[in-house]
């Protein structure tokens, strides 16, 4: 029995289900049927803004899982967490007491919402700790981090998804559709950016290469190569990459804007771009027989895509983390794989330092 079904026999036990019940009661969790029983629990890692506006919100929305603990270094968050969501003390944990939820049974995945240099070290506790593991985006620092990741995972028999929301969301669902079954035939040409005009705090991890790896290209390129990669379901061969500082002072360590170029191995190429300085965030794709295209495609909500043939006709606001959750959830309850899986986020990352290569060479055509 595998340990996820292990846990839930003697839980189901000690809720007093009989051994005659026991057959349906296991497949009735495998067809993950609506009681709260079969909710899986979450614990958040790291309390900042996307597990604070948009994770913990969805938790309030998921059916097969829900928000069971936190994981944090500020004291001061403790409270008014528990008390929003219902948390009991035994539940809450710090960055060092973090591997006794080994003994904690309502906790079944940890999410590692922490700032790039951390998510390797979380991850890897999280699994060694028993748990299944979410990673949020992108993965890790580098390649190397990513093979260990994806190792620890399965040398713990737990799985790993990374927190790619965009592969429950209606609108690039679609571009993933119409590229991959080549609808308007073979994709020809794909214009991908993502970025935002940085007006944060200066000191911010996300400016620090120690801490945040890269900037733009780490934090909002990946939704572009992610993008180039689930249109045409290939993937790139070569790259060549530039980069461009307007505000050297404030990009110290890390990249502001970069413009990249993919080959992948049926002969499309995609241009892409990434920036801490404009406001870009659009997947557009030339096939060969039309167009198609999400002229709003990375955001939380408010999407919106149109084809050679018209608008397309989709909820642009659907609850995509809560859909992501409840995805890996199921996954888990059903023992099937994730469609996001680790080697999904460690397959971005070889882009990304190939990206970083070319740059280093001075635009350089890469091997990928
Ligand atoms: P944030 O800065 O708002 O929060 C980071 C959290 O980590 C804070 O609670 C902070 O206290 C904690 N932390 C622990 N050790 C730290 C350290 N040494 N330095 C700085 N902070 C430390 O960041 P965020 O926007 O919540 O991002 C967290 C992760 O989530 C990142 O990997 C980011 O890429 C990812 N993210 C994903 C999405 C998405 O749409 N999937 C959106 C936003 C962020």
């Amino acid at each position: 029995m595998a340990r996820y079904d292990r846990r839930k026999f003697i839980r189901q036990i000690s809720l007093g289900i009989g051994a005659t019940a026991l057959a349906p009661a296991i497949s009735s969790l495998a067809a993950c049927g609506s009681t709260q029983e079969k909710k899986l629990g979450i614990a958040l890692v790291g309390l900042g803004s996307y597990s604070t506006y948009q994770l913990a919100p969805a938790l309030l929305q998921t059916k097969y899982c829900y928000l069971a603990g936190i994981v944090t270094g500020t004291p001061s968050k403790e409270k008014p967490w528990s008390e929003r969501y219902n948390i009991p003390q035994q539940n809450i944990y710090n960055y060092q007491n973090f591997d006794n939820i080994a003994n904690n049974p309502a906790i079944d995945i940890v999410y590692v919402v922490l700032p790039i240099f951390l998510h390797k070290e979380f991850t890897i506790r999280g699994a060694r700790a028993g748990k299944h593991v979410i990673c949020e985006k992108p993965m890790a620092m580098s390649v190397s981090e990513c093979q260990q990741m994806i190792g620890a995972c399965k040398e713990q028999n737990r799985m790993l998804s990374i927190g790619y929301r965009l592969h429950f969301e209606p609108f690039n669902m679609e571009m993933m559709r119409l590229g991959q079954k080549r609808v308007f035939g073979k994709p020809l040409e794909i214009d991908c950016g993502n970025g935002f005009v940085w007006g944060g705090d200066s000191s911010s991890w996300r400016l620090k290469k120690a801490l945040a790896g890269g900037g733009g290209m780490m934090d909002m390129g990946v939704y572009t190569i992610q993008g180039a990669r689930y249109t045409t379901g290939e993937e790139p061969v070569y790259v060549t990459a530039k980069e461009e500082k307007t505000r050297p002072e404030l990009f110290k360590e890390v990249d502001e804007t970069i413009f990249y170029k993919l080959e992948f191995p049926s002969g499309t190429v995609a241009d892409g771009k990434s920036s801490y300085n404009a406001n870009w965030n659009h997947l557009k794709v030339k096939a060969e027989k039309g167009w198609f295209e999400l002229t709003e495609a990375y955001r939380y909500g408010g999407m919106a895509g149109s084809t050679i043939k018209g608008p397309m006709p989709f909820d642009p606001n659907v609850n995509q983390q809560a859909l992501q959750m409840d995805d890996f959830a199921q996954c888990i309850m059903q023992n099937k794989p994730t469609r996001v899986p680790g080697e999904e986020g460690l397959r971005d990352m070889k882009v990304i330092e190939a990206i970083y290569r070319s740059i280093a060479n001075g635009g350089s055509r890469e091997k990928i």
